[in-house]
């Protein structure tokens, strides 16, 4: 080489090719739903109509022929199924305080008082030995939660309402998908309240549905859905009960009906990365970070999330640290959920920090880690290998 050559021109930088960013959740919405949707929107007819009443009645085939009314949201469907069992002032709602505040609101929005009692520190679900302690003459109803879509013992909790007279509003809001015992979740029992809700296994963009055990419960529900009201006839229209603003729109429910068939692949998708992360998360140096797992339920569970729980207290920086690390790693995370009872409204009505040490462990510590049906194993193993270089070392007990 003489000294006249020039150099060589340096190299352009290269920087790694950047990875999107992973949300802990997305929904899927194929391109035949949204063409579906722009048909909707031009045909002039795009409040509650002809998709809805199409989507109740294929809802009602999922569960079994029972009766399904779709509504705008899934809180208020708890809170209708609350007004149809009678539940108001002077009531008593047993439920758990690991849940998003829906869950307990509709109570206090009915007039009612809600009971919490603690969960089960392995699922993570209300403790049904801990229901039935709390049980008093003004118990009229207790509202389960399936956690992540992981079913509450059906057995057990029907068990114990008929011993009790109770009645069940089963917030499924999570576990559309999910079964008990090879039956689905929302096919049998008393009411069992979904949502579809942009993050939940499938979607309206906004929406919930309510399955009831009767058609005089569902006509009910139908008043409490639209300002009580009744029609007959060409012109005949009577109000009876107060109802709200709760119907569901024809866009929404177009966007239920193009999910629907999809319901299988995606429970199944989410199953597959599920056990991908349990793979993941027992090699060495994953396991040596002390997660606690969520149950390895592979067969009923529909997977609505992967949360794993954070060693108590162990974390420097907590929760929120390593959140902030896996964010800047190009890694969603979310929290499900801060206890109940510690929030600013309930504390007024007397509950404090102790009252249910295994839901106040898991509110601080748990953390839902991204699941999705458009997800790739490579995002777990991603997921996994930030977590492995996010979480610093742990201190002593
Ligand atoms: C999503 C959710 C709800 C409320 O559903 P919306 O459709 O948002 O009203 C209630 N309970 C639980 C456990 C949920 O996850």
């Amino acid at each position: 080489m003489t000294p006249a050559m020039s150099p060589p021109a340096p190299a352009a930088p290269t920087a790694p090719p950047a990875q999107a960013f992973l949300p802990f959740t997305r929904p899927s919405i194929d391109e035949a739903t949204i063409e579906g949707v722009a048909q909707v929107l031009r045909s002039g007819w795009i409040t509650s109509g002809p998709q809805v009443k199409a989507f109740e009645a294929k809802l009602s085939e999922y569960f079994g022929g029972r009766p399904v009314r779709a509504f705008n949201s899934g809180t208020c469907t708890m809170e209708i199924a609350l007004r149809i069992a009678g539940v108001g002032p002077g009531d008593e709602v047993i439920t758990t305080p690991l849940s998003w505040v829906a869950t307990s609101n509709v109570a206090l929005e009915v007039g009612a008082r809600p009971v919490f009692v603690d969960i089960d520190p392995v699922t993570r679900n209300i403790d049904l030995r801990a229901v039935e302690a709390a049980v008093t003459p003004r118990t009229r109803a207790v509202i389960p939660v399936d956690l992540a879509g992981l079913p509450v013992d059906r057995d057990r909790l029907y068990a114990l309402a008929h011993r009790l007279g109770l009645r069940v509003v089963e917030d499924a809001a999570q576990s559309f998908g999910s079964t008990w015992k090879g039956r689905r979740i929302g096919s049998f029992g008393d009411f069992t309240s979904v949502s579809f809700h942009a993050n939940k296994n499938i979607t309206t963009t906004e929406g919930g549905c309510l399955v009831l055990n009767s058609e005089a419960e569902a006509r009910l529900a139908e008043q409490y859905r639209l300002q009580g009201v009744v029609r007959t006839g060409f012109d005949g229209m009577d109000v009876e009960v107060v109802g709200g603003k709760f119907n569901m729109t024809d866009v929404a429910a177009r966007v239920g009906l193009g999910q629907l068939p999809h319901l299988e692949a995606f429970t199944e998708k989410r199953r597959v990365l599920a056990r991908a992360y349990y793979e993941e998360l027992s090699r060495p140096d994953a396991a040596a970070l002390g997660l606690g797992l969520p149950v390895a339920d592979f067969e009923q569970s529909n997977w609505h999330m992967f949360q794993v729980q954070l060693p108590d207290g162990r974390l420097r920086g907590g929760r929120a640290a390593l959140m902030g690390a896996l964010h800047a790693a190009g890694i969603g995370t979310g929290v499900h959920y801060p206890v109940i009872h510690l929030f600013t409204l309930y504390r007024a009505m007397g509950w404090k920090e102790g009252d249910f040490p295994h839901a106040e462990n898991a509110g601080r510590n748990l953390l839902t880690l991204p699941l999705f049906p458009a997800m790739q194993r490579s995002d777990v193993e991603r997921v996994v290998a930030a977590l492995v270089a996010a979480v610093p070392p742990l201190q002593a007990p």
